[in-house]
């Protein structure tokens, strides 16, 4: 048995069988097994034990409900249990290193949750008067200044609620700056290079664009010739979408000439900037000649993620794109009073008009202010770095066994291909081996010019004793992998549910829970 340098075995012996972990119980060691709701508690049954209200006539009419509910009446520590179990079935960042390439699982520090829960912050309603929440506005304000500093852009629209949100207001304020000139019916196309994410082309085509897609060239980057060409053929480019970093982890190298191009053809630049962590206090967008940029507090800020929780994704628009923010914006008058700019009047007569009911997500906007004061700029730029320098110890830790995409260094994440695989290992049985040894999977097959991509995002959370020990997790794997050990194709084994048919469950969700029938139960 091989050890790694913290005395545990790289690779099991033994591959357990699914018939030795099967209890009695269906816990496995100190993981409880727990059914849905519905199965634990009955309709017939309650939590507590109230004596019926005395002399009291219903009052609700005729519209009382005639028959019961059909909710299970659990006890509160069935109840406290149940969710308990649950919340312990599932893989969050609190627990380990999350490596899905391209969401930026960083940590979410205490003290933003600390000062998003200031009374002054949490209690306020959207519909105070603005006279009573100035401290709210202001920081908005502060935040948007942060941001315009960091992205070198004069003006940022607050109120997206998440990435895709933000592209979506980008694309349309280049769609009104079109209209404004009198072209928003010619120019409809808009270039998307194919590793794109996939929110960009749905994006332009939500905002009434065609999509035109651009090869990527054998390092990883936008085809240049291809782009020369179609800029050349074609006189209704309204613009292109780039991510950058891209998503295959690297810099593209020729972002300066693809504005300049895309310019000169009388189109707009959108970045997607989901991958600004890698350059923040390094590079300004605007520096690029970028348009328009979403950023995604929920990535580069540290505000928490995943499993549904709230996005925010403020979009900084260049000079040319800034009189069509959408409403509503905050504005500091004269007096130092602290407004928000509501109808489509005075500076906002432009506006594309409004994403949102109010003014974005004020939770996020505590947390991420909270982030960004305290780093301070020294700090976010050493954040970035860190970011970068993790990526690049894990490729070069493991590109020994696995096969790296692209030839050099990577930005904030590692792209590997399927190549060292033997015949019949794929990709997927990789990432559902990392899930046995306690990780959640990397982010696999996209993006999709990489055959088979693993894309590993550590984040600059991580120590380096946590990265190696990911690392000779994932190298064992790998070692596996290449030797064409049918075993993987079986993992996980050690999870509380194996292989899932995930295309069905998203292709035929079953959202009810309907009370198994009795009669054919007892038939079968
Ligand atoms: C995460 C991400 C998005 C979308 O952001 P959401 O907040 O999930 O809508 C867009 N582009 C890239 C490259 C991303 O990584």
């Amino acid at each position: 048995m091989t050890m790694n340098n913290h005395g545990r075995p790289t690779s099991p012996d033994h591959v357990p069988s699914d018939r030795n972990l099967d209890t009695v119980s269906g816990s496995r060691g100190l993981l409880q097994a727990e059914g849905l709701i519905f199965e634990v508690g009955t309709p017939d049954t309650t939590g507590v034990d109230l004596p019926k209200p005395k002399n009291r006539t219903g009052r609700l009419g005729g519209v009382a409900r005639k028959k019961g509910t059909g909710l299970p009446g659990l006890s509160e520590p069935q109840a406290v249990r149940h969710y308990m179990r649950l919340s312990q079935k599932n893989y969050a960042i609190d627990l380990g290193l999350f490596p899905l390439g391209s969401c930026t699982m960083k940590h979410n520090p205490r003290l933003n949750e600390k000062l998003a829960r200031l009374p002054g912050f949490a209690d306020i309603h959207p519909l105070q008067p603005q006279a009573t929440v100035q401290g709210a506005l202001e920081l908005i304000d502060e935040l948007a200044a942060w941001l315009k500093t960091l992205t070198g852009m004069p003006a940022v629209a607050m109120s997206p609620k998440a990435g895709a949100h933000g592209e979506f207001c980008g694309m349309m304020a280049i769609r009104q700056a079109l209209i404004a000139r009198g072209e928003g019916e010619t120019r409809k196309r808009v270039l998307v290079p194919a590793s794109a994410h996939g929110t960009n082309p749905a994006t332009a085509v939500q905002c009434g664009f065609v999509v035109d897609e651009i090869k990527a060239n054998e390092i990883g980057r936008v085809n240049m010739e291809q782009l020369r060409e179609k800029l050349q053929t074609s006189d209704d480019i309204a613009g292109i979408m780039l991510t950058n970093p891209n998503t295959c982890g690297l810099f593209e190298s020729d972002i300066r000439e693809i504005a300049d191009l895309i310019h000169e053809a009388g189109g707009y630049f959108y970045c997607d900037g989901a991958n600004f962590n890698a350059i923040v206090g390094r590079v300004r967008p605007g520096d690029l000649g970028v348009d328009a940029m979403h950023i995604n507090l929920h990535k580069t800020f540290s505000t928490p993620h995943g499993g549904g929780g709230p996005g925010s994704g403020p979009t900084v628009l260049s000079e040319a794109l800034a009189p069509y923010a959408p409403v509503p914006f905050v504005v500091k008058d004269e007096d130092g009073v602290f407004r928000l700019v509501e109808d489509m009047e005075g500076d906002a007569s432009e506006s594309f008009g409004r994403m949102v009911a109010f003014h974005g997500q004020m939770g996020m906007f505590v947390r991420a202010l909270t982030y960004i004061l305290s780093h301070g700029a020294d700090g976010l730029k050493q954040a970035s770095e860190d970011a970068v320098l993790n990526a690049n110890y894990i490729q070069s830790r493991l590109k020994s066994v696995m096969t790296p995409a692209f030839d050099g260094y990577c930005m904030h994440e590692a792209l590997f291909s399927d190549a060292f695989t033997a015949e019949g290992i794929e990709t997927i049985d990789i990432a559902k081996s990392l899930i046995d040894e306690g990780y959640h999977p990397m982010t696999m097959y996209f993006p999709l010019v990489v055959h088979g991509a693993m894309l590993i995002e550590p984040t600059e959370s991580e120590s380096k004793a946590e990265l190696d020990r990911f690392c000779d997790s994932l190298e064992s794997i790998a070692r596996r992998a290449a030797q064409g050990d049918e075993t993987l194709k079986g993992a996980p084994y050690l999870a509380p549910m194996r292989r899932l048919d995930e295309t069905k469950a998203a292709r035929k969700p079953v959202l009810k829970w309907v009370e198994p029938n009795a009669d054919s139960v007892a038939a079968e």
